[in-house]
């Protein structure tokens, strides 16, 4: 099997496929963003920073058996998400029941 990039499966069908699922999850009962806990915009253009993104618990750089698990998803701005990074969050809100 040739190489792949750990986000290259970030690219796929399957990668959109899900995030897609877990963003009309997320929209019906309006979650809120896990990183700073402020509403999400969700009629807002994936251009805005304050829109829907998706947000990987563990990076998928150090966790990319977990990159198309929706467990590991969770609500966030994109502006969140960017500067978030691949830092761990300490303290963070967290939900068990996203799975
Ligand atoms: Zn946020």
């Amino acid at each position: 099997m040739p190489a792949r990039t750990d986000h290259a499966k970030l690219r796929g069908r399957s990668w959109r496929v899900l995030k897609d699922e877990f963003r009309k999850r997320c929209r019906e009962v309006n979650a809120r963003c896990w990183i700073c806990d402020q509403q999400i915009n969700y009629q807002a253009k994936f251009t805005d920073p304050a829109s829907f993104e998706a947000d990987h618990v563990k990076p998928v750089s150090t966790h990319p058996q977990l990159a198309l698990i929706m467990g590991n998803l969770r609500p966030s701005h994109q502006s969140c998400n960017r500067g978030r990074g691949a830092r761990p969050i300490d303290g963070a809100w967290t939900r068990a029941d996203w799975s």
